[in-house]
């Protein structure tokens, strides 16, 4: 990237003096300095040097309702000025967190109406740990502690958040997993299926679950956590035979079930959740993102009304953040759920934009360089191979971080994972930002394969 504005240089120099950035390589953002975001509205972005950028990830697919809603703005003025901070530990609440518990309620599958909030997703799983680990002690099982997560997986950067989470770059940095938490293969047939149909490979990695609650003893299990589409993995859809028969061995072993929302959540699968795409039923659903739309940080556990029933009988449960229920986030939660209710824009992902989005998307098929486009609701990814037919990479090349760079150089955001580029727009995007999204994503397409072949 070319720099023209002496402005950008300085904020540059800033990033290389002061900050320390999360999940980059630091090296590299010291020679090269960060790209910087200024403004947006809708599903657009300007960056310091006046280019405007489809964001084709809603920030960190997480804003649902799209930038510059000013009544998000209102909600979180109106009240910083009437109660801008107060716990809700030790016997206290304040209306904010208690409307917002009720609403959630209200839009989460039945039979879970109890909502403990956090301030992130991360924070969301270390609670999923600690309060599974509480509730077989108090049903007189204290040995049921293991929790069983998917190798890359991702449920978040906090100690138990990477641990629970699958991804070796994580755990090869600060000794991780901790203790007491196993993974299994993922549902990832494009890259691991081999020469099995999908079908066959969606039934092979959820016997897989089946096999570990076996090795580890039923006894000992606690949970089973997963996201009902890995995202930061890569946007994988599972084949069609996985929940069915994930479902099926869950219901033969008494474990929990913890559905990571963190990015399905909130209607991007055109369904207020993902279980509710899947029909799923969890004991547990981690929730963050889009609860806010991104405004404000806010995180949570959704929990089944069984389990708040044990919980309620166990006396104090030791856990909890300072900024768990903090009031300005829980009124933007409420405003920003009112918005995806009032303007009915679940509805129309799953009846308009979803549809459209995948239909597009799916035209780079042709593309040379493209081995497969999936996606569902208003998630995609594209895997960019050298073999279409053999699913051959080009190894070594980084073409995935090729292909982000001539992205964001040609004003759209996809985010690279290794070799598959995905995305996750607004709920908001419209058909003609459709288009200029794939538009955007074949010309990039193009000058990755020229600059392969060149
Ligand atoms: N779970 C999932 C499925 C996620 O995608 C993420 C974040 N990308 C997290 C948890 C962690 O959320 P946070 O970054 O808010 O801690």
């Amino acid at each position: 990237m070319s720099v023209k504005n002496p402005q950008t240089l300085e904020w540059q120099a800033l990033s290389s003096e002061h900050h320390l950035a999360p999940f980059s390589d630091y090296k590299q953002l010291k020679e090269k300095g960060p790209r910087i975001i200024t403004k947006a509205a809708g599903v657009h972005l300007w960056d310091s040097e006046g280019n405007k950028i489809l964001d084709g990830m809603a920030g960190l697919w997480c804003v649902a309702v799209g930038y510059g809603r000013d009544e998000l703005v209102q909600a979180a003025s109106k009240q910083m000025k009437e109660l801008p901070f107060y716990n809700t530990f030790f016997m206290t609440a304040h209306p904010p967190v208690l409307e917002l518990s009720k609403v959630v309620a209200d839009v989460a599958p039945a039979g879970m109406t109890h909502v403990f909030f956090t301030g992130s997703g991360s924070e969301g799983n270390d609670t999923v740990l600690r309060m599974v680990r509480h509730y077989w002690k108090l049903k007189g099982k204290p040995e049921k502690k293991v929790i069983i997560g998917r190798i890359n997986g991702y449920h978040g950067s906090t100690v138990a958040g990477a641990s629970l989470g699958g991804m070796s770059g994580m755990h090869e940095q600060g000794d991780l997993p901790i203790p007491g938490i196993v993974h299994i293969p993922q549902p990832y047939w494009y890259g691991e299926g081999g020469d099995m149909t999908p079908d066959a490979f969606g039934v092979w990695a959820a016997e897989q679950l089946e096999k570990k609650i076996l090795e580890v003893g039923v006894d000992n299990v606690a949970a089973f956590i997963a996201e009902p589409i890995q995202g930061a993995g890569g946007v994988i859809i599972p084949p069609d035979t996985y929940w069915p028969k994930i479902k099926e061995i869950l219901a033969r072993y008494d474990i929990l079930f913890v559905a990571d929302e963190v990015i399905c959540g909130f209607g991007r699968t055109g369904e207020w959740f993902g279980s509710d795409y899947y029909d799923l039923k969890p004991d547990l659903m981690t929730i963050a993102k889009g609860l806010t739309s991104g405004y404000i940080p806010m995180g949570g556990v959704i929990v089944r009304d069984e389990v708040v029933k044990v919980l309620n009988e166990g006396g104090d449960f030791n856990h909890g953040f300072t900024y768990s229920g903090h009031p300005v986030a829980a009124a933007v939660g409420l405003e920003n759920i009112r918005i995806l209710r009032d303007e009915k824009i679940i509805e129309r992902v799953k009846a308009d934009t979803a549809p459209y989005l995948q239909k597009r998307l799916r035209e780079l098929n042709d593309h040379p360089l493209v081995g497969e486009v999936r996606g569902l609701g208003l998630l995609g990814a594209i895997e960019l191979v050298k073999n279409k037919a053999t699913r051959e990479r080009y190894t070594d090349k980084g073409v995935g971080m090729i292909c982000r760079t001539f992205c964001f150089d040609n004003g759209l955001i996809m985010r690279a994972v290794g070799d598959t580029m995905i995305i996750a727009p607004s709920l908001v995007i419209t058909h003609e930002e459709i288009d200029e999204l794939v538009t955007k994503a074949r010309k990039c397409l193009d000058l990755t394969l020229e600059a392969l072949n060149g």
